[in-house]
């Protein structure tokens, strides 16, 4: 049973990595890995991939309902600060103007090298988890 839920999840992955430029909604994904990985699947291996890092989630349009996701390369994220769970590996990108406002509370006297920071924490669904 283990196999036969990786091999899912390779599907997944892999179906990203194709497409690594473009968006898709779990309804989407589902739609072109029809026959091969279900709807149910393909929405929690997205939550996962999108909880550890490997998919970038967002909305189409505001007050969307759908998020879309986007294959998501580390190694291309660049010009902002990341904070990681140290307990689920939940990767969180700030946005640009956070990353500046921290910039500026370190002062000038001192460059970060937001590209290479990562701030460990605890995410908000652990502290939950842990309570
Ligand atoms: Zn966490
Ligand atoms: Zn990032």
């Amino acid at each position: 049973m283990r196999d036969y839920n990786t091999k899912q999840k390779q599907l997944v992955i892999g179906f990203f990595e194709e497409n690594r430029d473009r968006d898709f909604t779990v309804a989407e994904v589902a739609e072109c890995l029809s026959g091969k990985v279900g709807f149910s699947s393909v929405y929690r291996i997205t939550a996962s991939l999108s909880a550890q890092g490997r998919l970038k989630k967002s909305f189409r349009e505001e007050g969307d309902k759908a998020a879309v996701y986007r294959y998501f390369d580390p190694d291309a994220c660049s010009g902002h600060l990341h904070l990681k769970c140290e307990e689920c590996g939940a990767l969180t990108h700030l946005s640009e103007k956070d990353t500046m406002e921290i910039e500026k509370i370190i002062g000038s006297g001192f460059t970060l090298k937001s590209d290479k920071t990562t701030l460990y924490g605890v995410c908000q669904n652990c502290v939950k988890r842990n309570d």
